[in-house]
């Protein structure tokens, strides 16, 4: 039976590892923490569910619709509320309702009506020529225009990424909007095409879900399935040609040789690790993770005078005034996420925008953002509970020049064909990506280890 080592218990690393047992490898996942789960993390904590990292998942992920049915866990599957279909986004220091359909487009004020007028020329703007790989700003600016680059489109680069539109890649980031243009010549064209060729039997896909107790449920079910597989609080140290692995565990050093090996390291781990190889890495070590800060904070239902009917809120780089990327109204989105006569609001602070604040300490980032949210929001008391998650380093940025980050990877593992990557750097940085890649990294595993041995 191969021997198949997987670094790091993230969604990435589960999974790859979880695909692996099922086809009959011994696998064994290193893990530095003491949990699973990576980013993902659920607390409960004086009746709030508290999301640490992700709050909810999207339901169009093949591989993720398939871990979970997988692991019998459809009947945890909790759907987003209906309301969570209204997001604002902050204009002029008051959230606006962001318009879903045509009427609601054409009387929002969260537009001008020349940038309303701008955005219907959409379809007779000539295309950018190939090859250039253009920032997300300079796409969106040329294609719709500068407002809805402001109101639309760079409040969820900061909400999604924690990034900045100017320097992101927009066929790395956001290659399907890239693709639309290149194929259809229009994002209004592609939309079309893409609704005239949805078949009627995919079926109604899941729209935002996540799970009764929270996200954690689904590695805690995959670390079940991998039963005593998993190695907690054992650090990888240095990566030797051939799959040999080291380890520290307590203090005590361990080396052991893997047929293959799967890392799911972010890149600054892998790069931070003794690991000689002739492949240049820097490209891999240059890529930013800028801090996020997760402020949870919970208030009586009376103290807040926004009735939080939607998702949450955005807030665009342009409305300076205010330093959160944005808020999750939570309570709204799921049930059962503050007790009785009280709401949950999840705010994100950090980023590329204001990377200082990532890193700020919990008593003055919780005064920062109580201001905002009290000049947004409504705010008539003090917080019932505070619950601050830092993230040194969060979400990979996937800027432009990206390409060369990628042919690095693949230029890693065609000099090493023992060690494949997986990770929410790779194919997106969704949770259901970062599942998708160790599903992906665990075919090719299959696949290598099926090819019979050279003879020497
Ligand atoms: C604040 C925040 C909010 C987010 N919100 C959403 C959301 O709502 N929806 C969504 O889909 N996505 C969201 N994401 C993104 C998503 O959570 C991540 O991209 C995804 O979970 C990453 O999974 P991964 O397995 O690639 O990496 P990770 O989860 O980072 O896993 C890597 C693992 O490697 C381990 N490790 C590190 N160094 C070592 C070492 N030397 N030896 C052994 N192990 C090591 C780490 O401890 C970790 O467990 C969010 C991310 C953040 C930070």
């Amino acid at each position: 039976m191969a021997d198949v080592g997987v670094i790091g218990a993230g969604i990435a690393g589960l999974t790859a590892a979880y695909q692996l047992q099922h086809a009959g490898v011994d696998v064994e996942v290193l893990e530095a923490s003491g949990r699973v789960g990576g980013m993902i993390g659920t607390e409960r904590t004086n009746g709030y569910l508290v999301e640490m990292g992700p709050n909810s998942l999207r339901g169009s992920n093949e591989a993720q619709e398939s871990v979970i049915a997988s692991l019998g866990l459809e009947s945890e599957v909790v759907e987003a509320n209906d309301a969570a279909s209204t997001r604002y986004v902050v204009r002029e220091g008051r959230p606006q309702p962001l318009p879903m359909s045509p009427w609601t487009f054409l009387t929002t004020d969260l537009l001008s009506a020349s940038a309303k007028l701008r955005l219907l020329g959409e379809p007779f703007v000539s295309s950018a020529p190939g090859g250039e790989d253009e920032s997300v700003a300079s796409f969106v600016r040329r294609r719709l225009g500068p407002e809805v680059l402001d109101y639309m489109v760079d409040p969820f680069v900061g909400g999604i990424f924690a990034g900045d539109p100017d320097r992101l890649s927009l066929r790395n980031a956001f290659q399907r909007l890239h693709d639309m243009e290149s194929e259809h010549g229009s994002l209004f064209r592609g939309l079309v095409h893409a609704a005239r060729n949805r078949s009627t039997d995919d079926g109604p896909s899941r729209g935002l879900f996540s799970f009764r107790k929270g996200l954690q449920t689904l590695p805690d079910a995959l670390a079940t399935a991998l039963n005593g597989r998993i190695r907690r609080n054992t650090s990888v140290q240095a990566l030797r040609p051939g799959g040999s692995v080291q380890v520290e565990n307590d203090g005590a050093q361990r080396q052991h040789a893997y047929d293959a090996v799967i890392s799911t390291l972010p890149l600054h781990a892998l790069t931070d690790i003794d690991f000689p190889t002739e492949v240049d890495l820097d490209p891999l070590a240059e890529v930013p993770y800028p801090p996020v800060s997760v402020l949870a904070l919970g208030f009586r239902e009376d103290d807040v005078q926004h009735p939080l009917d939607g998702f949450g809120m955005l807030v665009p780089s342009v409305e300076n005034e205010f330093r959160i990327l944005g808020t999750i109204f939570s309570s709204t989105l799921f049930p059962q996420r503050a007790p009785d006569g009280h709401v949950l609001l999840t705010t994100f602070v950090g980023g590329m925008r204001h990377p200082d604040l990532g890193r700020a300490d919990t008593q003055m980032l919780s005064a920062r953002v109580q201001d905002d949210l009290d000049a947004l929001l409504g705010l008539q008391g003090a917080p019932t509970f505070v619950r601050h998650v830092p993230w040194n380093r969060a979400i990979p940025q996937y800027m432009q020049g990206y390409d060369h980050v990628t042919e690095t990877i693949e230029t890693l593992e065609s000099a090493h064909p023992w060690l494949t990557l997986a990770g929410n750097y790779r194919q997106g940085i969704s949770v259901g990506d970062a599942l998708e890649s160790g599903a992906d990294a665990a075919d090719r595993v299959l696949d290598r280890l099926a090819q019979p041995v050279p003879s020497r």
